[in-house]
């Protein structure tokens, strides 16, 4: 990820950081911070968390991000997940059914800010039972692929 796109999280406040003393050995004590950004899920798999794709990569102009707000980064991925979605890659979050443009059963990209920083995709109907899905997940824990690239240049 570039750095002006993790900057950006961070004036956003999305950044989330861990320390760990990681040595066994007194004498060489080492501090490592952790920074984890915002991660997208394609479902509920491990193999399906992608990192946040950044929208310098996929058109936007450079000094877009400086202009972006929150909401933008929603349009933003949301328009990455209908390119997710229209390939046959997403799933819902909650009862991991795969999800196909205009679904009988309506479904959103929402974004998670309990347990971790997340967008992820699921029915409306699958809402209520979110919560219960997200419980118990390490942000630290998740390991991310890089995302693929869809063209998001509009038609
Ligand atoms: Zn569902």
């Amino acid at each position: 990820m570039q750095n002006e796109l993790l900057a950006w999280f961070a004036r956003e406040g999305l950044l989330l950081t861990s320390v760990i003393t990681a040595s066994d050995d007194p004498e060489h004590d080492e501090i490592k911070i952790i920074v984890k950004a915002p991660v997208l899920a394609l479902s509920r798999a491990d193999s399906d968390f992608r990192e946040c794709p950044d929208p310098v990569l996929f058109g936007y102009p450079e000094s877009s991000l400086e202009m972006m707000v929150l909401e933008d980064m929603h349009q933003f991925v949301f328009s990455w997940f209908e390119r997710a979605v229209a390939a046959g890659m997403a799933r819902c979050f909650v009862c991991n059914k795969l999800l196909v443009p205009n679904d009988e059963k309506p479904w959103d990209a929402v974004f998670v800010s309990e347990q971790f920083y997340c967008w992820l995709l699921l029915h409306f109907d699958c809402k209520r039972y979110l919560a219960r899905d997200l419980k118990g997940r390490n942000p630290f824990e998740v390991q991310t692929q890089p995302p693929e690239f869809f063209d998001l240049s509009v038609e």
